[in-house]
């Protein structure tokens, strides 16, 4: 049986040295900044939106493995989903990272998600694998820009 901790961490390494959907968007309709100032990390996350749905998501970032590694995977899990697919996404990451997802409910997650199950019991690392996923959200409630704090 394979170390799922070794798998996991595995994923985490390859995303965050290879990062998905890791581009600028000019074209985007929706955009928003993110920053974890107790780790030092910054995502910019673009969205481009057909209708209701995410036609295409893109992000650039600097900081820790575990913030950059959870923004590229969040571009995969919510490409090709509605605003609805991609908050009930949001959240259940949320609880999973929190520590509030029942182990009936984590197995129903895209497993790459799954990575992150471990975060919960570092709270210092809760808000580095969120941070993307909250400037999604922000992004698709076309919340204003998050002023830069520079
Ligand atoms: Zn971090």
């Amino acid at each position: 049986m394979p170390d799922l901790h070794t798998l996991y961490h595995e994923l985490i390494l390859d995303h965050s040295r290879s990062p998905r959907n890791h581009r600028e968007m000019p074209d985007a309709d929706l955009q928003q900044e993110g920053r974890n100032p107790l780790c030092g990390d910054h995502v910019h996350v673009w969205l481009r939106m057909d209708g209701d749905r995410i036609a295409d998501v893109s992000f650039v970032g600097k900081g820790c493995a575990i913030s950059q590694a959870s923004a590229s995977i969040m571009t995969t899990a919510v490409k090709g989903k509605t605003r609805e697919e991609a908050e009930a996404l949001f959240n259940r990451f949320h609880d999973l990272v929190t520590g509030h997802l029942s182990d009936e409910d984590a197995e129903t997650l895209p497993s790459r998600l799954g990575a992150f199950s471990g975060v919960a019991r570092f709270p210092v690392r809760v808000k580095c694998a969120s941070l993307s996923w909250h400037a999604l959200r922000s992004a698709l409630r076309e919340e204003p820009r998050t002023a830069s704090p520079e």
